[in-house]
């Protein structure tokens, strides 16, 4: 009877079908395939939405990092401060430029990082802390950008995840992720809330001086052509993906509350039961749900997905071996990291079907046999 997917593209697709088939076919006619004037129109409406004075479209999310760091000027050997918590992709670019990562533990509610722990991970080598926005809610940036300045360390947030959400400062000002470090990068990839039809990512910054060379750095590290300045690299968003990006923006407000609305469903299912711990919302973010996940207590989980895929329901893990124990830092000789939280997290997390096409017959099937299966 049901045909669930963890995100459907497919259907997605289809309500807006018109629109990106003549956006794409547009770029085709002029052939102005790299640097297509639907490239600088996506930066200048991405910056607007965000409300920040720079975005710099880029290859995609992992470039966008990387980039930021070389903007930076970051030294083999500086440490960057981040959560083992995380997609890879936060700590990947940091080994690729000979920076050493830092591993803090997670909050056990908001599975952001955990403020707490910042402190005794500084060393005279911290250069930057990247916290990531996971699942779509934010970091809690107010202490954790009040700890930054007090020490001199950059805040560069990984808002891959997140992109649309807000944060709340205590005085009342919102502000949306992605604008309040020194620097922030997001990812485009299709599953993403604001998802293009390939790779794709970006660079954001309120500094002119730091936009000037991201821009620079992601093409060949040239500000005029052939003359290169900088070491670069070359990460671009094709002009096809700028124009499927720049119908998709102007849904990006409804993909997010369809998001909420599929996870209200879920957090009211399985409110009553113990041993199914629905996501937090923090009161400082609203969630835009890139990932529902919740947590097990007392379920055989590798089982419980055996039997729940065996009903047409698919899950998945978000992330099935945190970083810190991935076999590529293993060789880096770090020290030992105790992260309990990370750990716990990892053993007993789970994610459901979320995406913007999701019908309440599709989320009570979901729900009624999740519950079915763990409430014996
Ligand atoms: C997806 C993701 C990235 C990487 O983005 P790509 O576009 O796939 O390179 C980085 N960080 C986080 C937290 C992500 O979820």
């Amino acid at each position: 009877m049901h045909n669930l997917q963890m995100v459907d593209l497919k259907g997605q697709y289809q309500k807006i079908k018109p629109e990106i088939d003549a956006a794409i076919q547009k770029v085709i006619d002029s052939t102005a395939f790299i640097k297509g004037e639907d490239v600088g129109a996506f930066g200048n409406e991405l910056a607007a939405y965000l409300g920040v004075k720079h975005a710099i479209p880029c290859g995609n999310g992992t470039d966008a990092l990387q980039i930021i760091l070389m903007a930076l000027g970051l030294q083999p050997g500086d440490e960057v401060i981040t959560p083992s918590f995380t997609y890879m992709a936060t700590v990947e670019v940091l080994t690729l430029l000979r920076l050493t990562p830092v591993f803090v533990d997670v909050n056990a509610e908001t599975f952001t990082m955990d403020i707490d722990s910042l402190k005794p991970a500084i060393t005279p080598k911290t250069k930057a802390i990247i916290p990531v926005h996971l699942y779509g809610q934010s970091a809690d940036m107010e202490p954790l950008l009040e700890f930054a300045a007090a020490h001199d360390i950059h805040v560069i947030e990984d808002n891959a995840q997140a992109i649309g959400s807000n944060y709340t400062f205590s005085d009342g000002r919102t502000v949306k992720t992605g604008t309040m470090g020194i620097a922030s990068s997001t990812s485009f990839f299709p599953s993403k809330t604001l998802g293009c039809y390939g790779d794709g990512g970006a660079m954001f910054t309120n500094d002119d001086a730091l936009a000037e060379k991201l821009q620079m750095i992601a093409n060949h590290g040239q500000r005029t052509r052939y003359v290169h300045e900088l070491v670069g690299c070359n990460s671009r968003l094709d002009s096809i993906q700028a124009a499927v990006l720049r119908v998709k923006l102007r849904y990006l407000d409804d993909y997010c509350l369809a998001r909420r609305t599929a996870a209200d469903f879920y957090d009211a299912a399985f409110s009553e039961y113990e041993h199914i711990v629905t996501p937090r919302r923090a009161s400082y973010s609203d969630h835009v749900f890139y990932a529902y996940t919740i947590l097990l207590r007392n379920v055989n989980r590798d089982e419980l997905r055996k039997e729940l895929s065996a009903k047409g329901i698919p899950t998945q893990l978000h992330y099935p071996l945190p970083c810190h124990r991935q076999p590529v830092i293993a060789s880096l000789g770090l020290p030992e990291y105790k992260l309990p939280v990370t750990d716990m997290l990892q053993d007993c997390m789970l994610s459901l079907p979320m995406h913007t096409e999701l019908s309440n017959e599709e989320l009570a099937y979901i729900c009624d046999n999740l519950i079915a299966l763990t409430n014996r």
